[in-house]
């Protein structure tokens, strides 16, 4: 790992200013935003907005590279080396996004070179692997008029995709919109987090050399409510691709209304984990620790509802503790730190405004709690026991590391309360009973649930959900569906088809 005074060096070589058509632009964005490392609070980069001109710059230029350009005429075939390429520049720089991540949203470089990076490469080499591989179908259709009829259908690009991506893994979830839109053959204009544009600014830099036509991909750097709202609407957008929160989701979905557009809403999480009283506790409680605590706590699908047999309360809550005295708050670019900050000051007060809550509800403070009195903007590892579901710190999302435990006594309770939310995003089973994990696993109303392993992540498995946490799946398969439109073709023939 490279020391923090390296890692600030390596952000002045990275672009500032929106990207599209090909080019950078610096001259029309007449406003700027500064982006703030959140463990020194101090400026690490002044970032040129996208202003109403670049966003139709972007839009336009995009709409005729599929309309009328080479990205139109750009086979699945090639769009696959192109993934392939893109993939690779990104692995030969693993470290400098992984440090750029680190510096930009505060966490610990082993997070970004063990998760968001290969994460983010997988998902390149994975859809890259799709893209010569979007098939129709041959279905058997009825006589037209006693004539034979011979019926297909065929994937096409949905068209210009948005793409809005949050704070808290960047790079990760680009790749999750990016690649599958790429691959399906769509353009895609990305909208990164004001707040950690940087790896989205040094990708930009590496499409042209992956080979990518101009007005494949652009990125707009910018506040979501000024740029943001102007990409999502702006009519020459054929779909939305957001992950954020509940209400930013919402007004993405009122803008995609407009046309009927489609969207892919990626929200937040209240995610249960359920330990039961035959379960590995202390792999258990490993996990459950790396479920609440990775990230800071700033993961959709943080398993923020720890859900515990009664049976075994007392033993599992002591081991979480445990796991919440080891964790080493500190800057990501200290040896041994296992926890970085938040990422800005505005979350430290919604996460400490959550704590307080808690404690004015009547649960029990078991750790944390507090903000260290030092520069940055850092949380604690918090863990409240004797709460209740419908306290407020199990019902909304926190979006940090405040974990809230709470005891059931029999299966059908823990089913019960672990669908028990506005939120349908991940669940976690921990049990050595096989046969209750996949009948609970059935039960959960969630996008996807783990056993014996907090949320593994692949991107070949759809992600996900539904409620609150919203709506349509990225990756898989899926990833390619939600970028395509299906249209069936019939011909009515004039000789019978051979049987
Ligand atoms: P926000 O909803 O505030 O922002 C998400 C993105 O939307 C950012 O790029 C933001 O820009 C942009 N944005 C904000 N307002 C608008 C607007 N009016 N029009 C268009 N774009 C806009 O969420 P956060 O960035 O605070 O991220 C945290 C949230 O994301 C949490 O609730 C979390 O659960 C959720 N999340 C969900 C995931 C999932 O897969 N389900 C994964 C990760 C996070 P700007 O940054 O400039 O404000």
């Amino acid at each position: 790992m490279v020391a923090r005074s390296e890692a600030e060096q390596l952000v002045r070589t990275v672009p500032t200013e929106p990207y599209y058509a090909g080019g950078w632009d610096s001259s029309r964005g007449a406003d700027t935003f500064d982006v703030i490392d959140p463990v020194t609070e101090r400026r690490l980069a002044t970032v040129v907005a996208a202003g109403a001109a670049d966003v139709d710059g972007a839009v336009s230029f995009a709409r005729s590279a599929l309309d009328d350009g080479a990205w139109g005429r750009t086979d699945g075939t090639a769009r696959g080396y192109m993934l392939n390429r893109l993939a690779d520049l990104i692995e030969e720089r693993t470290e400098v996004f992984a440090t750029l991540e680190s510096l930009d949203i505060g966490k610990p470089g082993f997070e970004s070179r063990a998760i968001d990076l290969p994460q983010t490469v997988h998902a390149f080499r994975y859809f890259a692997g799709w893209a010569d591989k979007v098939e129709g179908r041959s279905i058997p259709t009825s006589a037209y008029m006693g004539r034979p009829t011979h019926s297909y259908t065929v994937r096409e690009p949905v068209g210009v995709v948005a793409a809005i991506t949050p704070w808290n893994s960047p790079t990760m979830i680009g790749a999750w919109k990016i690649a599958p839109a790429l691959a399906a053959g769509c353009a895609v204009v990305l909208k990164p987090p004001e707040d950690a544009p940087l790896t989205s600014l040094l990708l930009a830099s590496l499409i042209e050399e992956a080979g990518f036509p101009a007005g494949a991909f652009s990125v707009l750097p910018g506040r979501g409510a000024v740029t943001g709202q102007l990409l999502i609407d702006h009519p020459g957008v054929d779909k939305i691709s957001f992950t954020g929160s509940p209400e930013t989701g919402y007004k993405v979905a009122l803008a995609a209304a407009k046309g009927f557009r489609r969207t892919t809403l990626e929200l937040g999480g209240k995610s249960p984990q359920i330990v039961y009283a035959d379960a590995d506790l202390d792999e258990a409680a490993r996990g459950v620790g790396i479920g609440i605590f990775a990230n800071q706590g700033e993961v959709c699908a943080a398993g923020s509802r720890i859900l515990v047999a009664r049976a075994v309360y007392d033993e599992f809550v002591e081991l979480l503790v445990d796991q919440a005295r080891n964790v080493k708050l500190g800057d990501p670019f200290d040896e041994g730190t296992t926890m970085g900050a938040l990422i800005n000051e505005r979350h430290v007060d919604r996460v400490s405004r959550y704590i307080a809550s808690g404690l004015d509800d009547g649960a029990r403070l078991l750790v944390g709690g507090h903000r260290p009195e030092r520069k940055g903007y850092f949380i604690e590892p918090t863990l409240f026991a004797e709460a209740s579901n419908s306290m407020t710190i199990a019902r909304q999302e926190i979006f940090g590391p405040v974990g809230t435990i709470i005891a059931f006594d029999s299966d059908e309770e823990a089913v019960a309360l672990a669908n028990d939310s506005d939120y349908a995003l991940a669940a976690t089973l921990w049990t050595c009973d096989v046969s209750r994990a996949h009948v609970v696993a059935r039960r959960m109303k969630a996008g996807a649930v783990a056993i014996n392993g907090w949320s593994p992540l692949d991107p070949r498995l759809p992600w996900g959900g539904f409620k609150l946490s919203g709506q349509g799946r990225e990756l898989g398969w899926s990833g390619i569906e939600a970028n395509t439109e299906e249209k069936a073709v019939t011909a009515v023939l004039s000789y019978p088809l051979p049987r």
